[in-house]
């Protein structure tokens, strides 16, 4: 991806974040929310309450697993534990009542490649999503930083009227957002806080279908860990749980004809 595209990308990004944290955009009934992680599981278990939130206020929901996640135990081989990985984000997916799509990548072989960014692009326009949570820009693991930069690439291929691909251009997104996940901690602060109290329930039978989150093949105690992250963010919100969201720095600019 050239460093020119990705500007532009950065740039429309931004004022499709701005529209989004203070736009008149707000109608219950038009927002679909898409969740796009390197890894199955990734999204549901940073984004699955969020999820789980709008569906019940009615909005579309979906998710985007770029890669299985399929090497990722030890256990069993990479093409087993892949179709056991697909399976579980089926039913997770049916929980949380959110289509879901998957990519052609193998884990550990996700690149920011203009063929990639392709690709994300026409799922994004098959989509149509308003809102799209992905992964933070600086990570522990290379599959998530380059989803973020396949994102960002792709969010600008989707709404050109010169990128071809089976699907129409799309420009109703409003807003790029991150997810708060362990591996992508590195620079990310906390903007956004949504209040997912009554969604929890929904997002625990959702991510426990993944043998991996409900342990036993990680070391990682992924399902305490969120939960008690989502309770840490709830507090900071003065709610009993939330998922927090971090947006690009210049999304956060603000401009006013006098102090608020
Ligand atoms: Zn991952």
């Amino acid at each position: 991806m050239s460093t020119t595209t990705r500007g532009i990308c950065c740039a429309l990004a931004a004022l499709a974040v701005l529209s989004a944290t203070g736009g008149p955009h707000a109608a219950a009934d038009d927002r679909v929310i898409l969740a796009i992680g390197a890894h199955a599981g990734d999204a549901e278990i940073t984004t699955g309450a969020l999820l789980a939130r709008h569906k019940r206020l009615g909005d579309r929901v979906a998710v985007l697993h770029l890669t299985l996640g399929e090497g990722g135990n030890p256990k069993t081989s990479p093409a087993a534990y892949g179709e056991q990985k697909k399976r579980e984000a089926l039913v997770a997916a049916k929980v949380l009542g959110a289509e879901v799509l998957f990519g052609p990548w193998k884990d550990g072989e996700l690149r920011d490649t203009d063929e990639a960014a392709r690709w994300v692009a026409d799922a994004i326009r098959q989509v149509k999503p308003t809102h799209v949570v992905t992964h933070w820009k600086a990570s522990l693991h290379p599959d998530h930083e380059a989803a973020f930069r396949v994102v960002s690439a792709a969010v600008l291929l989707a709404s050109l009227s010169g990128f071809e691909s089976a699907h129409p251009r799309h420009r109703g997104l409003r807003g790029v957002y991150y997810a708060d996940n362990w591996e992508d901690a590195d620079g990310f602060t906390p903007y956004l806080y949504v209040d997912v109290t009554e969604d929890l329930a929904t997002w625990k039978a959702a991510v426990t279908s993944y043998e991996f989150i409900r342990g036993g093949i990680s070391s990682f105690p992924y399902l305490e860990y969120y939960e008690a992250l989502a309770r840490v963010r709830g507090a900071l919100a003065g709610k009993r749980f939330a998922v927090a969201l971090e947006v690009d720095p210049f999304a956060k600019k603000r401009v006013l004809d006098a102090l608020p």
